[in-house]
C-alpha cells in the first residue's frame, strides 16, 4: 500500500475495531502497533487487542447497560464482539473470553484484511492526513508530548483519580440535608447533598479510613505516590486520594473536603463537625459522587469505610473510586461527539484517551471513529448517535461534561436521559424502558441516516 486513505495509530481495542470498521467500507486503512518494538509496561504479547487484566468483557444480558451497547455494536457488525463470541468461555451472563485465542484471531482478522496494512512501530508525531488517535492509556512517552503539544499540556492528563458515586436511592435523606457551599442562603434548593458529622464519627472515619486496605499500584502507578512524595501535584489536577489526604494530620479532611462552613444541619441548627458532599453526577439525578473523595482503597474497604459516612450507611456503589496511569483528553473542550478533534476535522481520537472507561466502551468508540472517519472521507456527514442509546451517551457524556468534573465514565444507565414517565418504577423497569427505547430510536437514526 503506498498512500493509505487513512491512518490508525494504535493496535488495541479501539485501534482494532476502527480498523475494521474502516477497511470494511472501503477505506485503504495504514493501522501502527508499536508492540513488539516498544512495550507499554502492561501488555504483554504482541497481538493486537490485547486484554490487559480481566477477561471478561461485562454482562451480556440485554437489560444491562453493557448488554446493551453490545446489541448496539452488533447491529454494526463489530469485529471484536464477533471475536469474542467466537473464542468466548463459560461465565454466567457475562462475555468473558479465552484472552489469547480472541487477541490472535483479531490479529489474524485484521492482517488478512485485503484494505489493511499492519505496520509494528512506534508512532512519536501526529500523522498528517485522515487519522484516529486510539493508543491507549499507556500512550507512549513521544506521541504523548506530540498531542499535549497540539491540546495544551493542561488538557491532556496522565493519570485518573475517580471519586465513588452511589446511587440517590440508597442516600438516607432522614440524615442527609441539601444546601450548596456558596448559596445565596436559601439552603432548601442547595446543589449538594451534605452528610454531617459528629466529632466521635469524624473520628471513627478518619481511623477507618488510615487503617483499610489499598490496592497495590503496579510499578508505572508508583510514579502517583512518588509524585505525592515529591509534592508533584501537577499529575493529579490537584485530585490527592483521600486516604493520603487524611495521612498528613487528624482533621486535614476536616479542614479540607470535609469542612462544614456555613452549611447547617437542619436537625441541629447548627454546623456540623464535619461533612461529606454528595454532587449530583448524571441529568437525571439517581446518580451522586462524594465530592473530594477520589481514592485507592479496595472495593471491599470503600464499601466498608465509607458506609460509615452518616447517610450513606446502606449507599449502593454504581461505581468505585480507582486510581490508573491512564493518558487522557480533556474531552468536554477538544472532542465532538462524532470523536473528532475539534480544530482539526480530519484527526478522530478513540478509546480509553477519550476518556471512556471499559473494554466495551473502548472498543465502542473505535467503532464509531472507524465509521465516521470512512463517512467523511466519502464525502458523507459524521454521525452523531443518539444519546438515548449507550453508545451515543458515552460520546454525549465525554464530549458535554463540565471540564471541572470529568472523569472517565464507562456504560451505565445513569448517564442515559431520564424516561419520560413520572411513574415510580423499579430498577427493572427503568432498565427494560432504556433499552426498548434505545433499540428503538437506533433503529428509527440508521434508517434516516445511514445507508447500513
Ligand atoms: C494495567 C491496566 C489494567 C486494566 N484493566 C482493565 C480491565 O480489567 N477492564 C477494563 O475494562 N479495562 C481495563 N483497563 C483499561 C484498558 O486499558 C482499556 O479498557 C482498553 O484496553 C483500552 O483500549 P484502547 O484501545 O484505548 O487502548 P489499548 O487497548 O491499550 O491499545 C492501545 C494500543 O496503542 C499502542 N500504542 C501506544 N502508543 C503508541 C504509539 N506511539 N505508536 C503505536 N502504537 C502505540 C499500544 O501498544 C496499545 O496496543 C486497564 C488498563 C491498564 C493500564
Amino acid at each position: 500500500m503506498n498512500q493509505p486513505d487513512l491512518t490508525i495509530v494504535g493496535g488495541g481495542l479501539a485501534g482494532s475495531e476502527a480498523a475494521w470498521q474502516a477497511a470494511q467500507r472501503g477505506l485503504r486503512v495504514r493501522l501502527y502497533e508499536m508492540r513488539p518494538v516498544l512495550s507499554t509496561g502492561a501488555h504483554l504479547t504482541s497481538n493486537l487487542a490485547e486484554l490487559v487484566c480481566s477477561n471478561s468483557l461485562g454482562s451480556n444480558l440485554p437489560d444491562r447497560a453493557s448488554g446493551l451497547l453490545k446489541n448496539e455494536m452488533r447491529r454494526f457488525g463489530s469485529l471484536l464482539l464477533e471475536c469474542a463470541q467466537l473464542n468466548s468461555i463459560p461465565a454466567g451472563a457475562a462475555l468473558a473470553v479465552d484472552r489469547e485465542s480472541f487477541s490472535r484471531q483479531v490479529t489474524d482478522r485484521l492482517s488478512s484484511h485485503p484494505n489493511i496494512d499492519l505496520v509494528r512501530a512506534e508512532v512519536q508525531e501526529l500523522p498528517v492526513g485522515p487519522t484516529i488517535i486510539a493508543s491507549g492509556p499507556l500512550t507512549s512517552d513521544s506521541l504523548s508530548h506530540a498531542i499535549a503539544n497540539l491540546t495544551g499540556s493542561d488538557l491532556l492528563f496522565f493519570f485518573d483519580a475517580i471519586a465513588p458515586i452511589v446511587t440517590a436511592e440508597s442516600i438516607n435523606m432522614d440524615i442527609a440535608f441539601r444546601a450548596s457551599r456558596y448559596d445565596s442562603g436559601d439552603q432548601e434548593i442547595g446543589d449538594y447533598l451534605n452528610c454531617p458529622f459528629t466529632n466521635a464519627e469524624y473520628d471513627l472515619f478518619i481511623e477507618t479510613l488510615l487503617t483499610a486496605h489499598r490496592i497495590n499500584l503496579r510499578t508505572f502507578e508508583t510514579e502517583i505516590e512518588q509524585g505525592v512524595t515529591a509534592g508533584q501535584q501537577q499529575f493529579f489536577g490537584g485530585c490527592l486520594p483521600v486516604e493520603i489526604m487524611a495521612g498528613r494530620g487528624q482533621k486535614a479532611l476536616a479542614f479540607g473536603p470535609m469542612r462544614p462552613t456555613g452549611l447547617i444541619d437542619p436537625r441541629t441548627g447548627r454546623w456540623p463537625y464535619a461533612l461529606i458532599q454528595l454532587r449530583q453526577d448524571n441529568l437525571a439525578g439517581s446518580l451522586y459522587n462524594l465530592v473530594g473523595f477520589q481514592t485507592n482503597l479496595t472495593y471491599t474497604e470503600q464499601k466498608r469505610t465509607f458506609r460509615l459516612i452518616p447517610g450513606l450507611e446502606k449507599a449502593e456503589f454504581e461505581r468505585y473510586g480507582q486510581m490508573h496511569r491512564n493518558t487522557f483528553l480533556a474531552a468536554p473542550v477538544t472532542l465532538l461527539p462524532t470523536l473528532q478533534y475539534r480544530d482539526r476535522p480530519d484527526l478522530f481520537f478513540a478509546g480509553q484517551i477519550t476518556g471512556v472507561e471499559g473494554y466495551m466502551g473502548n472498543i465502542a468508540t473505535g467503532l464509531l471513529a472507524g465509521i465516521n472517519a470512512a463517512y467523511i472521507l466519502q464525502g458523507k456527514q459524521p454521525i452523531v448517535l443518539p444519546e438515548t442509546t449507550m453508545l451515543g451517551a458515552l460520546c454525549h457524556y465525554i464530549t458535554h461534561t463540565n471540564l471541572k468534573d470529568f472523569q472517565p465514565m464507562k456504560a451505565n444507565f445513569g448517564i442515559l436521559p431520564p424516561l419520560n414517565s413520572s411513574d415510580r418504577i423499579d430498577r427493572r423497569e427503568r432498565a427494560r424502558q432504556f433499552v426498548e427505547r434505545a433499540q428503538t430510536d437506533l433503529e428509527v437514526f440508521i434508517k434516516k441516516n445511514m445507508d447500513e
